[in-house]
């Protein structure tokens, strides 16, 4: 019998999978920069100033296009960063997007508020290993795994 994947494991090897993204994309330096890896995808991004509490950004679909839709009612940079890496982890991630967004539409995300759906959580290791990449901020990263506000601090001080 298959023993089914557990969840931390596949928590991991959502950072781990980000980590490996920054290796082949050859990006060494701090800050990364989430909207230029989208850029390289084609993928747009762009700013959504009017979407109700909760909500951290978007992923479009049409087809094979995609977009990316961040919200400014959170004003820190370092959010709007991890709110575009979270919806990178959605496109980049296995499985994600035949789960999230499976034909034309939109996924709605609440990066970094606590959320029981794995895909968000993994979504949200994802953007935390693409912003804070465990060598060398090994420390960040470890500080930054329990709330939303020290993943904030975290992503805009690195
Ligand atoms: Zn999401």
């Amino acid at each position: 019998m298959k023993m089914p994947t557990s969840h931390a494991f596949r928590l991991k090897m959502a950072k781990q999978k980000a980590e490996a993204l920054l290796k082949e994309e050859g990006i060494t330096t701090m800050p990364v920069d989430p909207f230029a890896i989208a850029d390289s995808r084609d993928i747009e991004v762009k700013a959504k100033p009017d979407t109700a509490g909760g909500v951290s950004g978007m992923l479009l679909r049409h087809g094979d296009m995609f977009g990316i839709l961040y919200v400014t009612h959170v004003r820190s940079e370092g959010f709007q960063r991890f709110s575009v890496g979270h919806e990178l982890g959605h496109y980049f991630l296995d499985g994600h997007i035949d789960q999230v967004l499976p034909k034309d539409g939109i996924h709605t995300s609440y990066a970094g508020f606590v959320s029981a759906d794995p895909y968000e959580l993994e979504a949200d290791q994802f953007a935390a290993g693409l912003l804070m990449p465990s060598t060398p901020f090994k420390r960040t990263v470890t500080r930054a795994r329990c709330c939303r506000c020290q993943v904030r601090s975290a992503a805009s001080t690195s």
